[in-house]
């Protein structure tokens, strides 16, 4: 079985003034509930507040979770912060940290929202709130463990590497298309910027050639991947020009860094945009499936250990 960590509040209504299409959680729910007993669910509790406050700035923590983020940051992240999206957004970073847990006991694990990798220490931004990669990196690094963030969305991976930068046990790589959001780009441990239009070889090379020696040099516990969709060459928000199988190449490929290095993997979902929700959906849902299919077929094979000889679990 597939570790899913899902939770109800995940799925809500549209917020007036969102230019965020909110239908994809309900619709990754759905094609994942349709898979039956392929997929063991879990449930996450809300983030506790100094996890949160940990990532961000402790006033930001508040105005998001009094639902009073001015206007200004408001705009930024493309939505209003109501006491729904407040609930929400405290959720999800548990979610991913759930993920990582039952990463480094199973192998594999998919949180079915987060990936919000642009939010800030004092702002959120891109549709992101609370950055659930950070936060669920800080817990985890004080928890004894190193974690990479491998970042392919097609946007950089800003927010998580300026707040996790020089933290000496977490370390981030972000590749994505330059010339997009965020315009200022911020500095991750390893950066690959593609050129607009970059197809699948060109993609999976740059990828096969930079992320290797990153593992090896840095040596984590366990990878937190952002498998946004959004590199896909028909996304209304992205530049590059992958189709659906380089797409799964991209996911397959680092699967096979992590799991040759018996390396545990907690994904997480991230950008997708256009007005097929459903297509974009069932993107999100390969992402998980594939990945979770590689490390079962692993694992039958020749049943490795995830557990960390440092946690003993
Ligand atoms: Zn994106």
């Amino acid at each position: 079985m597939i570790a899913v960590v899902h939770h109800p509040n995940y799925v809500t209504e549209a917020p007036a003034r969102s230019t965020y299409r909110w239908g994809k959680n309900g619709a990754i729910r759905d094609l994942l509930r349709a898979e039956g007993e392929a997929i063991a669910w879990h449930e996450p509790a809300p983030a506790p507040r100094p996890w949160v406050e940990a990532a961000h700035d402790p006033d930001y923590v508040a105005e998001v979770l009094e639902a009073r983020v001015p206007r200004e940051k408001e705009r930024r992240i493309g939505f209003p912060v109501t006491a729904t999206v407040a609930r929400r957004a405290q959720l999800v970073p548990a979610g991913t940290y759930l993920a990582a847990q039952l990463a480094l006991r199973h192998g594999f694990a998919a949180n079915t929202a987060g990936g919000s990798h642009h939010a800030l220490a004092a702002t959120g931004a891109g549709y992101c709130v609370f950055n659930d990669l950070a936060i669920a990196a800080v817990q985890l690094a004080a928890e004894g463990k190193r974690v990479l963030i491998v970042d392919v969305d097609v946007h950089q991976g800003d927010g998580t590497a300026a707040l996790t930068a020089g933290h000496p046990d977490i370390a981030t790589y972000s590749m994505h298309a330059e010339k997009n959001f965020p315009a200022r780009k911020a500095r991750s441990t390893l950066d690959v910027p593609l050129a607009d239009g970059t197809d699948d070889s060109a993609y999976l090379a740059a990828l096969g050639a930079t992320l290797p020696a990153l593992i090896d040099q840095f040596a984590p516990d366990l990878i937190l991947y952002q498998g946004g969709v959004d590199p896909y060459a028909g996304d209304r928000l992205g530049r590059l020009s992958l189709t659906d199988n380089g797409l799964a190449q991209r996911d397959l490929l680092v699967a096979k860094h992590a799991l040759a290095r018996g390396l545990p993997l907690a994904s997480t979902v991230g950008g997708g945009y256009g007005d097929d929700v459903l297509a974009i959906a069932r993107r999100h849902v390969d992402v998980i499936l594939r990945l979770g299919r590689a490390y079962l077929t692993r694992r039958q094979d020749a049943a490795p250990s995830f557990a960390s000889p440092r946690t003993g679990a």
